[in-house]
């Protein structure tokens, strides 16, 4: 065999995993299609909860995000009525987000990955996957393993090898996804509800920022020069009222339409899926990147378990463990979904609609244990 565990993809799932068989001695794998320049400038996720931070501290995985992660606790919400901020800090469990760029991550895992002595092959592209022999083919080479994760993303191959019942949604709602290379306006993740569409403010560094903007799906992204961006969210942020938003360059574009696919088993003989291969959800609780990290730890614990002690009891159950947790999130990110978005126009049922979502914003506004609710939700898993 060529290693005991190959793992497809080289995002934040694939790398906690390899790190954490790496720490317990397994000799493992990665392939990545792209360069590792590639993956080490892709800006996506920036909040990790505190769970994620837990699983890299704890597997001596966190240098980097402890020295320059940044504590974040406070949302702020606006709509026509008024703006109120949540310290989510001082509601629910308590937790906190720490704000720490993916790609900073990712270069931080893939640097300890070969410090412990796995290795990676960049610019390999898996053309197919087998959970039933454990073995893959990567540039017309076939490769084999004892067990595969595969953990290539939303597009990725592997999911497509595991027969499973599939339960997708698409919630016909797109966000202009924006980097600007412009220190934070607030010192809150911002949500603005506006007649115009949402529009959201995220802090990433003290010299980017990333933006939401509502659009129409299908939205060509080039439509959206750097004054119609910084105009819109001008507007729909209110920065008349609650202070102006700090321009620059607009230095990333692109659309996220919010979808959500659940599979009803995540696995297939000794082929296992984790991040978003195992699951995909929308970006409005900004959960993604911490399901990785989770689904990662309970399959690295369930491998080594079955590789050093053969013992495959967890591995087994892998997806029995983590489903539950992948539909509450879900569950969770629908619920922010229609927290922040309402049909346009003026038929009785966009009225309904947008009726209900003012009435769900108020009670978040004047309701202690709907306060917590959500603060229970947005930080954990
Ligand atoms: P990926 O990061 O997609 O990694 C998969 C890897 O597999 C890639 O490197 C890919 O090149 C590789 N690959 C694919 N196919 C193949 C193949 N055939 N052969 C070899 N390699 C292959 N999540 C949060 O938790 N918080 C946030 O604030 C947040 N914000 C986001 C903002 C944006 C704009 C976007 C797009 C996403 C955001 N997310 C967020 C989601 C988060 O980025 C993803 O959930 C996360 O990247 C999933 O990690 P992963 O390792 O499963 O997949």
């Amino acid at each position: 065999i060529d290693a005991d565990v190959v793992i497809v993809g080289a995002g934040p799932a694939g790398l906690v995993l390899g790190n954490l068989l790496r720490a317990a001695g397994i000799d493992c794998l990665i392939l990545e299609r792209r360069s590792r320049e590639h993956v080490e400038n892709r800006a996506r996720a920036g909040f990790l909860a505190a769970n994620s931070v837990r699983v890299l501290t704890e597997n001596g995985l966190a240098d980097g995000l402890l020295t320059n992660g940044v504590r974040h606790d406070t949302c702020a919400f606006r709509d026509d009525r008024a703006e109120f901020e949540l310290k989510y800090s001082e509601l629910g469990n308590g937790e906190v987000h720490t704000v720490y760029p993916q790609q900073f991550l990712v270069t931080d895992l893939i640097a300890e990955f070969l410090a412990r002595g796995g290795e990676i092959r960049f610019g390999t592209e898996v053309s197919s996957v087998s959970g039933m022999d454990a073995t893959v083919i990567a540039d017309d080479l076939l490769l084999r393993a004892k067990y595969i994760a595969g953990c290539d993303g939303r597009r990725g191959i592997s999911l497509r090898s595991v027969p499973a019942r599939v339960f997708r949604r698409d919630h016909d709602i797109s966000w202009l996804a924006i980097l600007a290379e412009a220190p934070p306006s607030m010192s809150a993740i911002g949500y603005a509800i506006h007649e115009r569409g949402f529009a959201g403010h995220m802090a990433r560094t003290s010299t980017v920022t990333r933006y939401y903007l509502e659009v129409p799906p299908g939205e060509d992204p080039e439509n959206w020069g750097d004054d119609r961006i910084w105009d819109e969210l001008h507007v729909r942020m209110r920065a008349d009222r609650y202070g102006e938003l700090k321009r620059g360059a607009i230095i990333e574009r692109r659309i996220v339409d919010m979808a959500s696919r659940v599979m009803d088993t995540i696995q297939r003989g000794n082929l296992f899926l984790a991040g978003d291969a195992a699951s995909l959800i929308s970006p409005a609780a900004a959960k993604g990147a911490n399901l990785a990290l989770m689904e990662a730890e309970i399959l690295a614990h369930a491998l080594i378990e079955a590789l050093t002690e053969t013992d495959t009891t967890a591995l087994e159950r892998y997806s029995a463990d983590c489903l539950p947790r992948i539909w509450r999130a879900q569950e969770f990110s629908l619920w922010m979904i229609n927290l922040l978005h309402g049909p346009a126009g003026y038929d009785d049922e966009a009225v309904f609609q947008r009726a209900l979502r003012d009435a769900r914003l108020e009670s978040l506004r004047v309701s202690r244990a709907h306060q917590d609710f959500f603060a229970e939700n947005y930080v954990g898993v």
